[in-house]
């Protein structure tokens, strides 16, 4: 990657960083922690990066550079997906990490949070190549990672025969079968029911929910998806299937947009397995356009910091549910809020995902599996009662819905922190 391009996306993950450690350090003053808590909570308790040699097809040697951050382990072990990125970097897992105890906190998983990449680009390597990788990563951080210290799980780039090749690796080293170690796996290897679905799944119940408090009928409404991949691809369907309209789609390469709705059976037959679509028509907008259309509901499933001081202003949701990791920064945050737009923040919107991660790793320590409509069931339930939480803790603080969420999910880990004697 060019040099210029990959120093701007260093400071833009620094920048992130330091906006979740602002939010988590007003959380903690909310809760009534001192500054210590703060110190102990601003960054990942343990960050390891490696150097990891892989023989590539053509004979050569590569080395890749991977991560692995532990941002607290005091509710239990870490959880986090690994991401496989050109454009991965030490911050931007580190935030990831953070945001994964949040993640956990809101729904009450008795987990930390944690998260892994690698720097490498899947989309131009060989299935041999990627599976080499993925076991070189494992033989890695195998000293810090286990079904009881820190679970891995897929992320962007990364599926579940990834994480089965990943598993396997990990047993060989072991000297037991562990399928605890990892989730996201393939059914026939421990996975779970719902697994592929589940963060498209939550954002769709989080949508049902925000409209409802708003008083719009879903089958009414209008939304725009930015991102057509694992996570903006279900919830498309799953949202038309609802009822609603889907006028705005989009991918890397631009976005299309219909007042009248798109054709979502159609663009889903046409993507590819990386998400693209719009590069078949002539009729694309940009994605800087297509946020600011006229919708209900905007929904972005891509990138992070989408939603900036400057396209704030212009935004015609009414609802914003963040699918994405980081889409929106946190002057956005203070203008959108100030417009009355209810914002379902990250921690809470993409949590499914994690939530069904929990329940394969609970199937795996009993040796006994749950029904598609267990884990279906058991996931609303939790994610109906952290929006509620968050809903309540924004009324009794009279605080915009993030920072809300960031109280709700920080506390568990704080808490456990002090009653371990750390602060
Ligand atoms: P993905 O790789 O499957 O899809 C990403 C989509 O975004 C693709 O359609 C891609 O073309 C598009 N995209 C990439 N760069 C873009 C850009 N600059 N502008 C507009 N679109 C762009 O990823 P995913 O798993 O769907 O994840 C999407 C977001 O949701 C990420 O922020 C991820 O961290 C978050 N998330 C995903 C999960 C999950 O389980 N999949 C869980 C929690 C959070």
């Amino acid at each position: 990657m060019n040099e210029d391009i990959q120093a701007k996306r260093e400071q833009a993950s620094l920048d992130i960083v330091k906006s979740t450690q602002k939010v988590i350090k007003e959380a903690i003053g909310y809760l009534g922690y001192s500054d210590d808590m703060y110190e102990l909570l601003k960054e990942p308790m343990r960050m390891l990066t490696v150097r990891i040699p892989i023989r590539m097809d053509d004979g050569k040697t590569k080395v890749f550079t991977g991560y692995r951050a532990q941002h607290n382990d005091a509710v239990g072990p870490t959880k986090g997906g690994v991401r496989f990125h050109p454009e991965v970097n030490e911050a931007e897992v580190k935030a990831l990490s953070m945001w994964m105890s949040l993640k956990a906190g809101i729904v009450d998983l008795p987990y930390g949070g944690g998260k892994g990449g690698i720097v490498c680009d899947p989309r131009e390597m060989s299935l041999g190549e990627i599976e080499r990788l993925s076991r070189g990563y494992v033989r890695a951080i195998s000293q810090i990672v286990g079904p009881t210290k820190d679970i891995p799980a897929p992320d962007v780039f990364t599926n579940s025969q990834i994480m089965a090749w990943m598993m396997d690796e990990y047993s060989l080293i072991r000297e037991f079968d562990s399928p605890g170690f990892i989730t996201g796996k393939p059914l026939v290897l421990g996975g779970s029911h719902g697994r592929e679905t589940a963060t498209a799944k939550g954002v769709t119940i989080c949508i049902e929910e925000a409209a409802r408090k708003k008083g719009l009928d879903l089958k009414d409404a209008r939304i725009i998806i930015q991102g057509f991949g694992n996570a903006g691809s279900f919830l498309a369907k799953f949202l038309q299937e609802a009822g609603a309209k889907i006028v705005g789609i989009s991918d890397a390469h631009g976005a299309l947009y219909d007042y009248e709705g798109l054709d979502i059976e159609y663009l889903l037959d046409r993507r590819d397995s990386f998400g693209t679509v719009t590069n078949l028509f002539n009729n694309r907008i940009s994605n800087k356009d297509l946020l600011e259309k006229e919708c209900d509901i905007l929904v972005p499933a891509a990138v992070a910091n989408q939603l900036t001081a400057n396209n704030a202003p212009k935004i015609k949701a009414s609802i914003i549910v963040e699918a994405a990791n980081g889409p929106t920064t946190l002057e956005a945050t203070e203008i959108l809020s100030k417009r009355g737009i209810l914002i379902i923040p990250d921690v809470l919107a993409s949590a499914g995902g994690v939530t069904v991660s929990y329940f394969e790793w609970v199937q795996n320590n009993q040796g006994f599996y749950w029904s598609k409509e267990e884990v279906a069931e058991r996931m609303r339930q939790l994610l109906i009662d952290s929006i509620d939480k968050v809903f309540a803790a924004a009324e009794k603080h009279q605080v915009n819905m993030r920072l809300a969420s960031y109280i709700v999910g920080i506390r568990k880990t704080a808490e456990a922190s002090h009653f371990r004697g750390w602060v």
